[in-house]
């Protein structure tokens, strides 16, 4: 209750045209209303959801502008100042992307559907259960893209292993910290366009581990961790049949949120991964003017 409450008294950053402070006031107050209703019951984590924030993607598909859903919240993190207010204002920034963020589970299955991109860093008991984790599989399999961020790179949901197999490639269970280098290894991909040769940044340094076989591509690696001595992919392709999908594994704090590379590799991947599903509306649609013609 206190940390729900602590929360959502935090300022809540509004990203989308349209949206006003009374719809953020009103997601708020519903999740406090939330919160006090299941409060007399003893509730896991995953029960206890985390608050609404009443933003909203647009319904309807918009020519030339990628409707991403920004998904974060749970421990060790400050998700409302980075992966909310930071990150929602480097993909605006960037231009053609809409953002609405979101650290409720049922608020985000409802965003879903109306998301061509999500961008996930959530690690909260909440999102690892199944009416979430369906949710985020069916987004996938539609060729709907999904970039990972940082702490959803985790081991999170012990009893999920089905998500670190399809959208991690595998996970991290500890890490470094500290300043490290991440060598750009594939500057020709589109998500690395623009990111230095190499750069250093001040960061928790995740010890990816990817499981056997992962159908992984990595587009950049750190240099030797202190402790374990070894090199970690930094970011990475998960190559999935359906749809595309992109790790960052940098982002705890401000050092990587407003490090113009992680900004660079944030709004690439999010145009990257969106092509996926463009590309298929688009070979649809070739095939229908085809048939119409045909017809005609
Ligand atoms: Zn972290």
């Amino acid at each position: 209750m206190t940390d729900d409450a602590s929360r959502i008294t935090r300022r809540k950053v509004l990203s989308v045209g349209g949206v006003g402070v009374a719809a953020a006031i009103a997601g708020a107050a519903t999740g406090v209303a939330h919160a006090a209703h299941l409060g007399a019951a003893l509730l896991t984590d995953a029960e206890q959801a985390l608050p609404a924030s009443g933003e909203t993607l647009p319904a309807k598909p918009q020519a030339g502008t990628i409707r991403t859903l920004l998904v974060g919240g749970g421990s060790s993190h400050d998700f409302e100042t980075y992966f909310h207010a930071a990150d929602n204002a480097t993909l605006n920034a960037a231009g053609g992307i809409a953002t609405a963020y979101t650290s409720n589970a049922d608020e985000a299955v409802a965003q879903l559907a109306h998301a061509d991109v999500l961008v996930f860093s959530a690690n909260h008991a909440s999102f690892g259960t199944p009416a979430f984790q369906n949710a985020l599989n069916a987004f996938a399999d539609a060729g709907h893209g999904v970039v990972v961020c940082h702490a959803a790179a985790w081991f999170n949901w012990q009893n999920v292993p089905a998500y670190n197999q399809r959208f991690v490639g595998g996970g991290a269970r500890s890490h470094g910290r500290g300043e490290f280098t991440v060598f750009n290894r594939q500057p020709a991909h589109a998500v690395m366009h623009g990111v230095p040769a190499e750069f250093k940044i001040i960061d928790e340094q995740y010890r990816m581990e990817f499981n056997p076989g992962a159908p992984v591509d990595v587009l950049a690696e750190t240099s030797p961790e202190a402790e374990s001595g070894k090199a970690y992919a930094s970011v990475w392709v998960v190559n999935d049949p359906k749809t595309r999908i992109v790790n960052i594994a940098l982002g705890h704090a401000n050092e990587a949120h407003g490090n113009p590379a992680y900004q660079a590799m944030l709004v690439n991947a999010v145009r990257w991964v969106a092509a996926k599903a463009s590309e298929t509306r688009s070979l649809h649609a070739e095939s229908w003017r085809k048939v119409s013609i045909h017809h005609v």
